[in-house]
């Protein structure tokens, strides 16, 4: 073989190595966009759960983030989890930001970072529509059955009134708000504690009613990493303006009809 033909192989050789090496790094290179991981428990409505119709994760908090997302120039991805599983998942780098409805509370801040709040919420019982079980405070659910999320500020109330009274409140602990309103309906427990604008609208689309409001003044926080504070700066800088606009306005009549 002459010396030309081997070189022009040894060309072509190299010009598909290098084509195949272009082809199989280029989807790293397509976005430039960084994508903030965001971890929700579609349970909640109106603030995340699950469309019937397309399947997908939906709310107020899911269009809060990529509202605030868009304009930080990040692209989201939505990963669905349980409740409880938020903040080890956040904690762990499997999820980025949590928008879940989440109460900022003292003792979550001390492992995550929460932004400024951005709704506020009391927590309710209820109970199957009709039933003669009318429950107008924590003293009434003494001796029933009452289910709520697991980690949730719910469990929590409940938890401490049996601590702090020494009486007894059968707590049925579910991975989902939506399997504690279903076991409802069907009789399994005698009420639901939830947080109050959730429980306004299960009241809506479920066969359950509110019996009373209890008075916990929480207020719902999109939570980060604790060292992620150039994130939490953006954030909150982000939702601080977002809050006074007519999109936001939008998203709340989109979800609420109000
Ligand atoms: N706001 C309540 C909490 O933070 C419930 C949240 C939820 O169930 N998604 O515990």
């Amino acid at each position: 073989m002459r010396i030309t033909t081997l070189i022009v192989i040894a060309v072509i050789l190299i010009a598909i190595i290098g084509v195949a090496i272009v082809i199989e790094l280029a989807p790293m290179y397509q976005s430039s966009k960084k994508v903030l991981r965001v971890g929700t428990s579609p349970d909640f409505p109106p603030f995340e759960y699950i469309d019937n119709k397309t399947g997908e994760v939906v709310g107020i908090d899911i269009d809060l983030v990529k509202a605030l997302a868009k304009k930080l120039g990040y692209d989201v991805q939505i990963i669905q989890m349980d409740f409880d599983g938020l903040i080890p998942a956040l904690i762990n780098k499997q999820i980025d930001i949590i928008a879940s409805g989440m109460t900022i509370t003292n003792e979550r801040a001390q492992v995550v970072a929460f932004t400024i709040p951005y709704w506020r919420s009391d927590q309710a019982i209820v109970v199957r529509r009709g039933s003669s079980f009318k429950p107008m405070g924590l003293d009434d659910l003494v001796g029933r059955t009452v289910g709520v999320q697991s980690g949730t500020t719910a469990q929590d109330l409940l938890q401490k009134y049996v601590n702090s009274t020494g009486k007894q409140i059968n707590i049925k602990i579910y991975t989902s708000y939506v399997l504690a309103v279903q076991d409802l309906e069907n009789g399994n427990v005698d009420a639901v504690v939830i947080d109050s604008p959730v429980a306004s609208m299960f009241e809506r689309i479920r066969n359950v009613n509110i019996t009373a409001v209890i008075p916990t003044n929480e207020s719902y926080g999109l939570a980060v990493r604790k060292e992620d504070t150039a994130l939490l700066n953006q954030l909150n800088n982000a939702l601080k303006e977002f809050l006074n606009t007519t999109d936001w306005q939008a998203i709340l009549q989109k979800y609420l009809g109000v």
